[in-house]
């Protein structure tokens, strides 16, 4: 962590505060689940990632998992009605009572107008103004960098560690994770055609999302080829900042 997230660390006792909400929104491959977790260790709040839910559901066999598996290995969207009902199903758990960090949701205008409205709803989150402190944060990441990194993407099934075969984040033996030995993964849609429907599924479906932020005057924009510590510390600092207030 880089100097300035020491400041914000010894200032604020950032483990009891209510933190955001908090969203990573960025292309597949931008780093959202890194940083996510790094975020979400430094505050102590939980990282949902809606694609991490999705992958369990269809390890385990269960009605999602059967609604969505051939979608996620086509690149292709799961329905909105899907994903919010596991959003709002996981936020009703007790761990997101400070704060939560969504990683992978909203990915549409629509999910962004159902958590707006969900939010505003549940008003655990309202400021003395009413609004929400929902931080909306975008990791901008150059459309070549990004297909590298897919490409390279590994993770641990054991710890869900990311590594990158294709960058300086890749793992100390080739295909071992560093940190419990185990055997690192790729996943199914990381493949070279399905990477490719899903960039194009951004721009096409998710692009207008950010812009839906963008026009409210919500998002903070931090470069994702940044060093990771680079990056953390911008976000930890827009989130201190409640920059999308
Ligand atoms: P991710 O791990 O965020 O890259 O998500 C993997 C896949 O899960 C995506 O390509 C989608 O098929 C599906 N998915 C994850 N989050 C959402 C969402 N918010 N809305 C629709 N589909 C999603």
């Amino acid at each position: 962590m880089s100097a300035e997230a020491v400041t914000v660390q010894a200032t604020k006792n950032h483990k009891e505060t209510v933190v955001g909400p908090v969203v990573l929104l960025g292309p597949p491959g931008a780093g959202k689940g890194t940083q996510a977790k790094r975020i979400s260790a430094h505050y102590g709040i939980p990282q949902i990632s809606t694609g991490d839910i999705l992958r369990e559901n269809i390890e385990k066999g269960t009605e999602l998992g059967k609604q969505s598996g051939a979608l996620i290995e086509r690149g292709e969207l799961v329905p909105d009605e899907l994903v919010e009902k596991m959003v709002t199903e996981r936020l009703a758990q007790a761990d997101c009572a400070r704060g939560f960090i969504l990683d992978g949701f909203p990915r549409t205008v629509k999910q962004a107008e159902w958590l707006d409205k969900h939010l505003a709803e549940s008003r655990y989150f309202e400021t003395a103004t009413g609004g929400n402190r929902l931080v909306v944060v975008q990791l901008a990441v150059e459309y070549t960098k990004l297909l590298r990194r897919l490409t390279g993407r590994r993770t641990c099934p054991t710890c869900g560690h990311i590594y990158n075969a294709n960058t300086s984040q890749r793992a100390r033996v080739d295909g071992v994770c560093d940190i419990d030995g185990s055997a690192l993964v790729t996943r199914k849609d990381d493949r070279d055609d399905v990477i490719s429907q899903r960039l194009k599924n951004y721009r096409r479906q998710t692009l207008p999302m950010v812009n839906y932020y963008a026009r409210k005057n919500r998002l903070v924009e931090i470069d994702g080829a940044a060093d990771l510590d680079v990056i953390t510390a911008a976000a930890v600092k827009a989130i201190e900042n409640g920059d999308s207030l």
